[in-house]
């Protein structure tokens, strides 16, 4: 086995093994939302309370997110925050 060889094998593993990584990081987040779904823990939107599917955002969709985000700037320019 020569240099260029250990090179291709050492690339490999660094692959596999970041690969890996990434896989093990995707399962553990989908774990985590099955184990929340499974207690039947319902997230809803801040907004408009219209529950979300996933757990990945705390809004229904980008309009309620700025809608949200306008109603908490209002507050805090009128001092009720
Ligand atoms: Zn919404």
């Amino acid at each position: 086995m020569d240099d260029l060889d250990r090179a291709q094998i050492l690339e490999e593993r660094t692959r596999e093994l970041a690969i890996s990584k990434v896989k093990s990081l995707i399962e553990t987040e989908r774990e985590h939302t099955q184990s929340l779904m499974e207690k039947g823990v319902t997230l809803l939107c801040k907004c408009c309370d219209e529950p979300l599917d996933g757990f990945i955002s705390h809004y229904c969709d980008a309009d309620c997110r700025d809608l949200a985000h306008e109603i908490r700037e209002s507050e805090r320019r009128n001092g009720l925050n």
